[in-house]
Parts: structure tokens; C-alpha cells; sequence
């Protein structure tokens, strides 16, 4: 029995939690720890997550804003959400070792960028201006990025050639808003070029495939995520644009009963960067109200790995000074 003493449902959204680049980029630091040992510097979070950053520094490593603050011969580690080339420069002038965390799909997206503005292209770059991932893209051509992430700033925008314009997106979008900003994008810009959708992530797109299916069939949504992460509060987003209040939590101490006031079917799911630990207390302190029931939708299955970054697997490397 819930708190209002009706027995209550909990549906799991599936897929939900870690994809393929926070798990590369959690097993980098780990192996890093393990193969080198702490003093380990992380620039920036390694994912937008509290708990898996509270973890890590509990190992020792130590989370910095900028490489100034990485020691003479210190190891860095770039987080999964990618840099600018000036900050590999800086890595490169202070001789720092540098291993590479950023996510495989990030660096696709940084590849584009650099494609199209050698061949003269303005780029849109349709994100979030000062989200960790937006920056280090428009940092390799600044010159030639536009970001924007609405489309009235479509509507005000003004290019040099309006047949040499290319657009890219953060890979953390809602793909719901990205699809109105393209559509903008292509009615103003008839030539532009993109990719052949968009670049918003295969574990992107599934979770908020999962959390609409999840808003068919609940009262509420729990979404298990850190207040900055991109693709989390996306989540949230995209529940509330199907009709289903959703409330992003980093544990249990957040929930307010109040958002469960009356719900007899709770929807549960994490962003890309929130750890299934949490997901289990949660679904504990559900369980405790009275959520015995619990069901899994299904969703699709992902088979999608990345290797660990050359720096660490290839032969032994102690010592070795490198920038990329
Ligand atoms: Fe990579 Fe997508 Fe995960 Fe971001 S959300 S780290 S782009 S797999």
C-alpha cells in the first residue's frame, strides 16, 4: 500500500542510465588509478554526475577547472564531454601527460567541425552555449561556429554565404527540440548541409524514446540524473512536453512526497551519466512507500562499446609526455 493506501506500480524505463561513452570514461579513470595511482587530475567532471565524481575523488583523484592547476609532470585526464585544441596546446606546452576520456561520438562531431570549416563553411551548432561538450566543438573554429539553440535565434540569424552553411548538434539534445531547429534551419537555409539526421547520440535518443514510452503509462516520472547533466534535464523535458510531470533527482533525499501525492504508477528512469546503484535505492525507498510492484518496459537493446583510450592499453607508456 502507498502512502495514501493504494497499492502502486513502478515502471523502469529501459533502456535507462550509463551508455557507452560515460562507461569508457569511468573505466579510463579507474585504470588509470590502477596503473599509474593517485595523484590522478580529471579535467573537469569526468561525467555530470555527483555521486560517480564523489566516488572517484574518494580514490583520489582530483577534479580541476583548468590544467594550471595540474602539477609539474602531473597525469590529466580529459572528462567524456571533449576539449578545445587550445587546451590540448596548453597540456602540450606545459608537458603534461594527457589521457583522453572524451567520448568516441563527441569527437565524430569535432571531426565534422573541423571539415566544414576548412571547406569555408559557417557552422551552426545547434546547443547549449556553455555546456562543457558546446565549447570544446566550437573551439576547433571559432571563427566559423555560430551556436544557437532556439529557433527564433534562427529566425535572427545572418550569414556571410546562405548557401555555404552547415549545421551540427550537441549530442545531448531533446531530439524533439533539435528536429524544430533543423526544420528551421533547412527552410531558411535550403542548401545547408549536415549530417544525414542529426548528431544527437544513439543513448541520447533511446533514453528519451524510453521516458515517452514511460509518459504513456505513468502518473509521475522519477528521472535519476545530476541537475548538470545536459542529456538528464532533457529527460525531464521531454516528459513534461508528453503531458507527465517528471522531477530530476541525484538520490532519494530529493523526492518529495508531494510529487507522489495520488500516483498510483511511478516512472523511473537515470541519464546517461546517473549510476544503476542509485536507480536500486530509489526503487528501495519506492518499495518502502508501497511501490511493491515493479516492471520493466522494453526498449531497445544496446551493444554499444568503446575501447579504452591508446594511452592506456598500448605498451607500457610511464613517462611518456603527450598532448592528444
Ligand atoms: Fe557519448 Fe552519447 Fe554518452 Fe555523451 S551521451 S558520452 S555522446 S554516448
Amino acid at each position: 500500500m502507498n502512502h495514501k493506501g493504494i497499492e502502486g506500480k513502478v515502471l523502469l524505463a529501459s533502456p535507462r542510465g550509463f551508455c557507452a561513452g560515460v562507461v569508457r570514461a569511468i573505466d579510463t579513470v579507474n585504470l588509470a588509478l590502477e596503473q599509474l595511482g593517485p595523484p590522478l587530475y580529471v579535467r573537469r567532471e569526468i561525467v555530470h554526475n555527483r555521486y560517480v565524481v564523489e566516488g572517484l575523488r574518494k580514490k583520489g583523484v582530483v577534479f580541476i577547472q583548468e590544467l594550471g592547476e595540474v602539477p609539474q609532470d602531473g597525469v590529466v585526464i580529459f572528462s567524456a564531454h571533449g576539449v578545445a585544441p587550445e587546451v590540448r596546446a596548453a597540456a602540450r606546452a606545459r608537458r603534461l601527460r594527457v589521457i583522453d576520456a572524451t567520448c568516441p561520438l563527441v569527437t565524430k562531431v569535432h571531426i565534422e567541425a573541423l571539415k566544414y570549416a576548412r571547406a569555408g563553411f559557417t557552422i551552426i551548432l545547434v546547443g547549449h552555449e556553455n555546456h562543457e561538450e558546446v565549447v570544446g566543438t566550437r573551439g576547433e573554429a571559432p571563427e566559423s561556429i555560430r551556436v544557437l539553440s532556439t529557433v527564433q535565434e534562427v529566425e535572427d540569424l545572418e550569414v556571410p554565404d546562405p548557401d555555404r552553411v552547415a549545421y551540427l548538434t550537441q549530442t545531448t539534445l531533446s531530439f524533439l527540440d533539435a528536429r524544430q531547429i533543423i526544420e528551421a534551419l533547412r527552410c531558411k537555409f535550403p542548401n545547408i548541409r549536415g549530417p544525414a539526421s542529426h548528431d544527437i547520440c544513439y543513448a541520447t535518443q533511446n533514453r528519451q524514446n524510453a521516458i515517452l514510452e514511460l509518459a504513456r503509462q505513468t502518473d509521475v516520472i522519477l528521472v535519476v540524473g545530476s541537475p548538470n547533466s545536459s542529456n538528464s534535464r532533457r529527460l525531464v523535458e521531454v516528459a513534461a512536453q508528453a503531458g507527465v510531470p517528471a522531477h530530476l533527482i541525484d538520490d532519494t533525499g530529493d523526492i518529495r512526497q508531494s510529487w507522489l501525492q495520488g500516483a498510483d504508477t511511478i516512472g523511473l528512469t537515470a541519464g546517461a551519466s546517473a549510476p544503476e546503484e542509485l536507480v536500486g535505492s530509489v526503487l528501495d525507498y519506492l518499495r518502502g512507500l508501497g511501490y511493491a510492484d515493479v516492471e520493466t518496459l522494453g526498449g531497445v537493446r544496446e551493444d554499444v562499446h568503446f575501447a579504452l583510450p591508446s594511452e592506456l592499453t598500448a605498451a607500457p607508456a610511464r613517462g611518456r609526455t603527450s598532448g592528444d
